[in-house]
């Protein structure tokens, strides 16, 4: 820029700036190929996409949220769109696919209006009426279902039709409704669902036939001496946040002994201290001992010997979910326990998983929790199957939480685009253009679903459309047979709170990026050899300079 003649520096020197249109048309490329990318994924029909990392590890799936979170974006624009899925799976767990889908055709259907010399703001108010009445739409066709039917297993089997483990979605889906239905609360009038009361454990071998539901907490820990007891019946469990040893000095010290008996004194010593540790422990009544830390050799023998099973080196996590179920109180220091600080347990159980042995900690009585442990062949689809668990999961939560539902395979969109056509026409002026092409917009997913099974997706469209006109407000596209039915009827059916969230974070999106019309950009400076950043090497200290370069080797 200039000023009389004097050139005025206002940004720093590489800042890269696009406006007006052409800033406008970058976002929305942008946005519409991370939309593109994800597109064919969707519905049960759709394919499996491989995203390799920088680190070269390998990730085969299906999920919406998992694809964009792998892949290492650049682009602002994009960015935001890998926002939506991350806000969509936060939400509601599902419908990762379907946000990201819409917000890319919203911001297509923008950029033709733009091109017939329609302002950014107008379309984006019209949008937000179009969402605005969408929700409204939405809540209208939904259907109020008892959380007592399997009107939730329909919602979460729907749910896993386009998961990698549909083929045993049956039984995957009985799991995840069973496991929620089992942790859900009652608040007021609502039921609550936390969904990190459910443990989800992985294990390589047998197949996904195996997994299995357990009511209770699984530790990834065997018992450590093989004489301690391996089947517990109302356990007393004593949590343990120290180490069952003798502490080591932090010194190394030199004794000089010159009397055999003094070794043996210390020793002797040292026992004793073990000893009392599990004397202590026996005094209170712990039959059960689950250690965050080590337990020495001698205190296992001495633990083994009073009928006392224990398990060491247990996670942190672990150490919570065992406090909050059992009841118990993690000591700090042993002279502290009292038989009050005990938690209760009706069974715990040592079980052999795949090669290893695990520890079951069932019937506890403070609090419910429960766990699954996942089988498969292969690491991937152990995965895979853990992210389509997880979406399971949120669904049925979804449903027991708002009990309200919408016709899936298409169904509700086609009818939201129908409604949203008439409201339009109410809207008049240039909204009305935007009103019509959120709608339009809507109908990207039965087209997708359509397109992904193989299918003429105009053909369907305008069949589809027809029978929602004579009043078929459930009717979709069922994808495995390729007919177009009653979905409510047949089932296939998702929570009214996937469908709004969708709505609502793809048009907040969509409008946040049609409203842009300057980007401006610093030049990246990180140093990982990017350009514009510190040469590498440059950046910390030259070898041996460090804080600990002047101590002599073995003092470290
Ligand atoms: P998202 O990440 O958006 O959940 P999905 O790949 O899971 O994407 O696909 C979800 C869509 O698939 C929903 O619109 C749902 O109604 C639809 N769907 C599920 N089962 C069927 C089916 N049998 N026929 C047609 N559509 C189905
Ligand atoms: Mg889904």
């Amino acid at each position: 820029m200039q000023l009389s003649g004097t050139p005025v520096l206002i940004l720093k020197e590489g800042t890269e700036r696009s406006r007006g249109k052409d800033a406008l048309k970058n976002n929305i490329s942008a946005a519409k190929i991370i939309a593109e990318a994800v597109k064919s994924t969707l519905g049960p029909r759709g394919m499996d996409k491989m995203v390799v990392d920088s680190l070269g590890d390998v990730t085969i799936t299906n999920d919406g949220a998992t694809i964009l979170d792998e892949i290492e974006v650049q682009h602002p624009a994009a960015k935001l769109m890998v926002q939506i899925a991350k806000t969509q799976d936060q939400e509601v767990g599902d419908g990762t696919t379907s946000a990201v889908v819409i917000a890319g055709e919203l911001l297509k259907n923008a950029e033709e209006l733009i091109e017939s010399k329609i302002h950014p703001t107008t379309i984006a108010a019209g949008y937000r009426k179009a969402a605005d009445k969408a929700k409204e739409i939405l809540n209208a066709i939904a259907i109020t279902v008892d959380i007592n039917t399997d009107a939730v297993n329909k919602a979460v089997i729907t749910c896993l039709n386009s998961k990698a483990i549909r083929g045993f979605k049956d039984k995957f889906a009985a799991i995840a409704v069973k496991a929620v239905h089992a942790v859900k609360e009652k608040r007021g009038t609502k039921w609550v669902v936390e969904i990190d009361r459910i443990q989800i454990l992985k294990k390589r071998g047998k197949s996904l036939a195996e997994t299995e539901l357990i009511d209770g907490i699984v530790i990834d820990k065997e018992i450590v001496h093989y004489d301690m007891p391996k089947v517990i019946k109302n356990a007393k469990i004593a949590l343990l946040d120290l180490a069952l040893e003798i502490k080591k000095t932090e010194f190394d010290s030199e004794i000089r002994i010159n009397d055999p008996n003094q070794i043996q004194g210390f020793l002797d010593a040292e026992d004793k201290i073990l000893k009392g540790f599990v004397e202590k422990l026996k005094e209170v009544g712990a039959t059960l001992v689950v250690c965050q830390k080590g337990i020495d050799d001698v205190a296992q023998h001495y633990l083994a010997k009073a009928g006392i099973a224990a398990v060491r080196r247990v996670k942190k996590s672990d150490m919570e979910k065992l406090q909050r179920a059992s009841g118990a109180s993690i000591i700090m220091n042993l002279q502290d326990l009292a038989p009050t600080d005990l938690g209760t347990a009706d069974l715990v159980e040592e079980r052999k998983i795949g090669d290893d042995k695990m520890l079951f900690v069932t019937g506890c009585k403070a609090l419910k929790a429960v766990s699954i442990v996942i089988r498969g062949g292969v690491e991937h689809m152990v995965d895979e199957a853990e992210r389509g668990l997880h979406d399971a999961l949120c669904v049925a939560k979804d449903v027991i939480q708002e009990n309200k539902i919408v016709p899936g395979g298409g169904a509700s969109e086609i009818e939201v685009a129908k409604q949203l056509r008439k409201f339009a026409a109410k809207v008049g002026g240039r909204e009305q253009l935007a009103v019509e092409a959120f709608a339009d917009a809507l109908e990207v997913i039965p087209k997708t679903l359509t397109e992904n099974a193989g299918l003429d997706p105009i053909d369907i469209l305008v069949k589809l459309r027809a029978k929602h006109e004579a009043d078929g407000k459930s009717m979709g596209i069922d994808c495995f047979d390729g007919e177009i039915k009653d979905m409510l009827a047949a089932g296939i059916t998702d929570p009214i709170v996937v469908k709004l969230q969708a709505i609502k974070s793809a048009s907040d999106s969509a409008c946040m990026i049609i409203r842009i019309d300057d980007v401006i950009a610093a030049r990246a400076s990180s140093g990982g050899g990017a350009p514009g950043g510190m040469p590498p090497g440059m950046g910390g200290m030259p070898p041996g300079m460090g804080g600990m370069g002047g101590m002599p080797p073995g003092m470290m």
